[in-house]
């Protein structure tokens, strides 16, 4: 562990803090907390029913086991996404704080809670985070994603395969979905030294968020050209699409 890294632990260890989702003082008996019991509760799956393969709830009416348009366009090898939680508050703000805030330990709960909604994997899958760039990661001390991969293959038991790298790229905190699709394309490398480590095998491959699916496409593409059996996706939160549970304002 950098020093750097363990210092800002201690921080975490010792200053007094409010909530990380919605800033409400915490009981100071339990010091190892960082979301308080209301934001744990307001947390929530997508509403049934949900498309089976990308997860978005489809409405009311609508038959169980169906799929979307939302992932008609998704390649083969992206068999299917999951998320723990809507991306809405307090889960806006806890990705946030892992992603932004160096939150590091957050990554335990938020793992924690990806496990659970991971259905059961035959054979012997592998982990893989979604990586960001070396910049990025410079400027944070770790990768989000990262994090979260470590809590999950170890909930689940499986390895964890460091299998991507992304040389480039910019935010794309500006970009629209169609800015979003074009960027990313083939801005995944596959790390040579990883291939023999999935060939053959079913991926889980995490992320914080899934929003149009646009970097996680890429991704489990430039695995599949690699040998990977099959991908799934699965993330902590999920940005509804526009008019899913009444969502009246378009992702960006
Ligand atoms: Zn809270
Ligand atoms: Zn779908």
């Amino acid at each position: 562990m950098k020093a750097s890294s363990l210092a800002l632990d201690l921080l975490d260890l010792f200053l007094p803090r409010g909530c990380l989702g919605c800033g409400a003082r915490l009981p100071p008996e339990e010091p190892q907390d960082l979301v308080c019991v209301r934001c744990r509760t307001l947390l929530r799956s997508p509403a049934p029913p949900r498309c089976l393969r990308c997860d978005v709830p489809l409405g009311t009416g609508q038959p169980v086991g169906a799929t979307c348009l939302e992932c008609a366009d998704w390649p083969e090898i992206l068999a299917f996404a999951r998320a723990a939680v809507v991306m809405e508050p307090p889960a806006d703000a806890l990705v946030h704080a892992l992603k932004y805030g160096g939150w590091r330990s957050l990554g335990e709960m938020m793992g924690r809670r990806m496990a659970t909604v991971c259905p059961p994997v035959g054979g012997d899958p592998v982990v893989v985070p979604l990586p960001t760039t070396s910049r990025r990661r410079r400027m944070r001390g770790y990768n989000q994603a990262r994090v979260l991969a470590e809590v999950v293959a170890r909930e689940l038991g499986v390895a964890l395969v460091e299998a991507l790298d992304r040389p480039s790229g910019g935010t794309q905190v500006r970009s629209g979905p169609r800015e979003r699709r074009s960027n990313v394309h083939g801005s995944f490398r596959v790390i040579p030294s990883s291939r023999s480590r999935f060939r053959g095998l079913e991926v889980i491959l995490i992320d914080d968020v899934l929003t149009t699916g646009a970097t996680a496409l890429s991704a489990a593409s430039a695995l599949g050209e690699k040998g990977a059996k099959s991908v799934r996706l699965l993330t902590f939160a999920r940005a509804l699409p526009f008019g899913a549970e009444g969502r009246r304002t378009p992702l960006n």
